[in-house]
């Protein structure tokens, strides 16, 4: 079984629900060891720069280690970075400002659009639409000093609401110049729970995925929720488990 989910959300990003004590309660009552809380650092296109009181933040995830460790859970700092490629400068700062044991580089907007929704394919052919963000996946892990590549079926998530499941290989020479990228980099790829079973024939896309990882010498997976409330901690973990071992990857703890 899973005891690892590097990605989730407290009430330090905009769209969280819960604290960080009730996040590491939660993981505990599902039996995970290990967990990072990676609340959000934005650039929306045309709005203000988004960030958590980062000082707030560490003064709370250092009270939560002290109480949780000695109760078995390992608790990390991280961050998710949205579209870092386009923020060198602002990134290395941070970085280089605070030290987060978990660092995720995540692709949320392309063109400007918000890929939380459908309307980024407007007018364009999905297929072109998936080959520009696989583009943007490969520039986040060859420039971009972060330790996963969260969600990179992101795109496919509003794609296969209007479109259906993708036809996965059709866009397989992107997807696999941005996994040869990630492994080239020693990036770790990850498997995204939230959408696990979305639309008929979702899951067997990702197998392909990872299976194209481990031929391109990636290894290790790592299986995250990025709950947004406690209720979504540890969700699928079961289904991600199996589709990690069944393209001969290995689930990363780190
Ligand atoms: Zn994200
Ligand atoms: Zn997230």
């Amino acid at each position: 079984m899973i005891v690892t989910d590097l990605h989730m959300h407290s009430t330090f990003s905009l769209d969280g629900s819960n604290t960080v004590a009730e996040l590491c309660e939660q993981a505990l009552s599902l039996g995970l060891t290990q967990i990072a809380v990676t609340d959000h650092v934005e650039w929306p296109p045309n709005s203000v720069h988004q960030r958590p009181d980062f000082d707030r933040y560490f003064a709370d995830v250092r009270t939560c280690q002290a109480r949780y460790s000695p109760r078995g859970l390992t608790l990390f700092s991280g961050l998710e970075l949205g579209n870092p490629q386009d923020h060198h400068a602002e990134v290395d700062a941070l970085l280089a400002e605070y030290a987060f044991d978990v660092v995720i580089g995540s692709m949320h907007w392309l063109d400007g659009q918000n890929i939380h929704y459908t309307h980024c394919f407007d007018g364009h052919d999905p297929y072109d639409v998936y080959t520009r963000y696989f583009g943007e996946i490969e520039q986040i892990a060859a420039t971009v000093s972060c330790s996963i590549i969260a969600h990179f079926d992101r795109i496919f998530w509003p794609g296969a609401s209007r479109f259906g499941t993708p036809q996965i290989t059709r866009i397989e020479a992107p997807v696999r110049r941005a996994l040869q990228a990630i492994v080239a980099h020693d990036k770790i790829l990850e498997l995204n729970t939230r959408f696990l079973t979305h639309t008929p024939g979702w899951n067997d896309a990702l197998l392909t995925v990872l299976g194209w990882y481990r031929a391109e010498g990636g290894r290790f997976v790592a299986a995250n929720s990025d709950a947004h409330r406690v209720a979504e901690i540890g969700r699928h973990r079961d289904l991600a488990e199996g589709l990690i071992m069944a393209a001969g990857c290995t689930p990363y703890v780190r």
